[in-house]
């Protein structure tokens, strides 16, 4: 009987999506954070939608191979992949190989990547990163997400960035600022945690598409869901979204 009143509820939401009505919010399980929209075959229709707008997202992080996606990725932290890539356009050539930056000068290499902020950190994080793949792993950069989180300064989203993307693993769901707040508008969650919003759109989202849906949700993110005015009449998701920040 539980049963079959949550079928329905899932029915009433998605027709009204497919007539081009408002779909209403059904709610929330009490068992768990994962907002009442993700349910799978709303879970479907985004889905479907993202591949329509953003066939091709990828990684928007310049880079020849997966240490440099990796040192790109540290730099990326509180910074534009814009801002990114104009450092390591230079910064790539000076330093070609795990080994050159493990022995850098570290009061140079925080003047060459100043301009993408928190440079102190992130030298210590790209140095120590370096060292440990030169020590560690024989100079390449790890397959697995357990090898790879034991590098300075990487922790899941960085890691899911470089296996996604560099290697083509789905070790994840990548949930930077724009898949959190996506994420949360598209109420697939309602947690706040990224981790705790990984783990909610593992459950829904099929592994397969974990790695392109997470570009998908970057570029819709930077194009037209922006966090201050979302662009909904430009959005092709517009007749799936009920978020209280629509702007139409
Ligand atoms: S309709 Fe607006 S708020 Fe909803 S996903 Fe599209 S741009 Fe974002």
């Amino acid at each position: 009987m539980k049963k079959k009143m949550k079928k329905s509820g899932r029915r009433k939401s998605v027709a009204g999506a497919a007539r081009g009505t408002k779909p209403v919010a059904v709610k929330a399980q009490k068992t768990t954070q994962r907002g009442a929209g993700a349910n799978p075959a709303r879970v479907a229709a985004i889905l479907a939608k993202l591949d329509e707008a953003y066939p091709a997202a990828s990684c928007e992080l310049t880079h020849g191979n997966a240490f440099q996606l990796l040192i790109s990725t540290i730099l990326s932290a509180q910074c534009t992949d814009v801002r990114v890539n104009q450092v390591t356009a230079t910064l790539f050539p000076k330093y070609p190989t795990a080994e050159a930056f493990a022995h850098a000068n570290p009061a140079e290499l925080e003047r060459e990547i100043r301009p993408t902020g928190f440079f102190r950190n992130k030298t210590k994080s790209i140095m120590g990163a370096s060292k440990a793949i030169l020590e560690n792993f024989g100079g390449q950069v790890p397959r697995t997400m357990e090898e790879i989180l034991t590098l300075p300064g990487v922790a899941r989203k960085t890691a899911n960035v470089v296996l996604g993307t560099a290697y083509g693993i789905a070790s994840g769901v990548v949930v930077d600022t724009h898949v959190q707040r996506l994420s949360q508008r598209l109420d697939l969650t309602r947690n706040e945690d990224p981790k705790k919003i990984e783990q909610d759109l593992i459950e829904i989202i099929p592994t397969e598409k974990w790695i392109l849906f997470s570009h998908q949700l970057i570029w819709h993110g930077r194009r037209v869901c922006v966090a201050r005015k979302p662009r909904c009449i430009e959005c092709n998701l517009e007749k799936l979204c009920y978020s209280k920040d629509r702007t139409i």
